[in-house]
């Protein structure tokens, strides 16, 4: 992992004490930190809500709302989740710490303070915390990669066949149709010969996309193959699942193509659900496939 950078973090000092207020703002700032003051409870909640700071620093003895009361009311907050908060207060008795930890505190520092600990330890929870989102973002990221084809930006292969079994056992608990279509481009070796790679690439992502969005929201489209997509449709007899196949033929064949003389065709297999079984289900919609090719091409079976 990088190293994490700090500058720019944003700390809210919540502290009804001017002196203690103007201690901490200038030693963090100094250290590069945009700081955020609140003088009570109610403008911290306020605040913290208008600038979402990376972390707090709050006094526990204020009047009308107290630090503790402050805490338990962040933390019940979606957009507060992942904002680290350290008491910071003169009340030593064990009691109040542990009572610190249990409304969600990540620190409890007692005044006064030593001032070179307390901006380690605010350091510490602010690499933390930046820490626990960039992993967060890379798990998104990485569970985003494992179910979508990086050419074509639609669904994969293995999230498809998952997702079909899912679908399948959904169509036949609820007694409801299930349909799905395999596509496959027409003589696009032709293309990759006569045009290139390149542009073969470029025409299965053009494809991928106008299938996408021919289809409807709740419709899943994936790339099954090298020039093959499969579409699931939930809810949907052969019928309507035949409709939608021809727009989308009808779209891809009337597709603009800035390559001079390139022409584009798809053709396709239909196959609705009637047993519990995957391989049935697709090999049906596959060898309606085969006829539409041996039938000429740009057609739908
Ligand atoms: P048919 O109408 O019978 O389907 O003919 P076809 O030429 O489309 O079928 P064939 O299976 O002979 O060729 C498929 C071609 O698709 C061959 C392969 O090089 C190409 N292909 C598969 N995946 C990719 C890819 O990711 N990028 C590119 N550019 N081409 C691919
Ligand atoms: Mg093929
Ligand atoms: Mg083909």
């Amino acid at each position: 992992m990088q190293k994490i950078d700090l500058s720019n973090a944003r700390v809210l000092i919540v502290d009804d004490t001017p002196q203690n207020i103007q201690l901490l703002g200038a030693a963090l700032k100094d250290e590069g930190f945009q700081i955020n003051v609140a003088m009570n409870g109610e403008k911290a909640l306020q605040i913290a809500q208008r600038v979402l700071p990376d972390l707090i620093l709050l006094d526990i003895t204020m009047t009308e709302m107290d630090g503790f009361e402050v805490c338990g009311k962040l933390k019940k907050l979606d957009e507060m989740e992942g904002i680290p908060i350290i008491f910071l207060t003169a009340r030593n008795e064990i009691e109040d710490i542990v009572k610190g930890f249990e409304v969600g505190a990540v620190d409890y520092i007692i005044k006064p303070f030593n001032l070179t600990e307390l901006k380690a330890r605010v350091k510490t929870h602010l690499t933390l915390k930046f820490a626990l989102e960039e992993l967060k973002r890379k798990n998104q990221e990485l569970e985003r990669i494992v179910v979508i084809d990086s050419l074509t930006q639609i669904y994969n292969r293995h999230f498809i066949m998952d997702r079909l079994s899912e679908e399948m056992a959904e169509a036949l608990r609820f007694k409801q149709p299930l349909s799905i279509l395999i596509l496959d481009i027409d003589l696009f070796k032709q293309i990759n010969d006569n045009y290139g790679h390149l542009v073969g690439d470029e025409v299965l992502k053009i494809v991928a996309q106008t299938i996408r969005q021919t289809v409807r929201e709740n419709d899943i489209p994936a790339r099954y193959g090298g020039e093959e997509f499969l579409v699931v449709f939930p809810r949907t007899d052969l019928e309507q699942c035949r409709v939608v196949a021809e727009k989308i033929r009808g779209n891809i064949q009337n597709l603009k193509w800035k390559q001079p003389g390139m022409k584009l065709t798809i053709s396709g297999g239909t196959s609705q659900l009637n047993q519990n079984k995957l391989n049935v289900f697709i090999d049906q919609a596959d060898q309606l496939l085969y006829k539409a090719k041996n039938n000429g091409r740009n057609r739908i079976e």
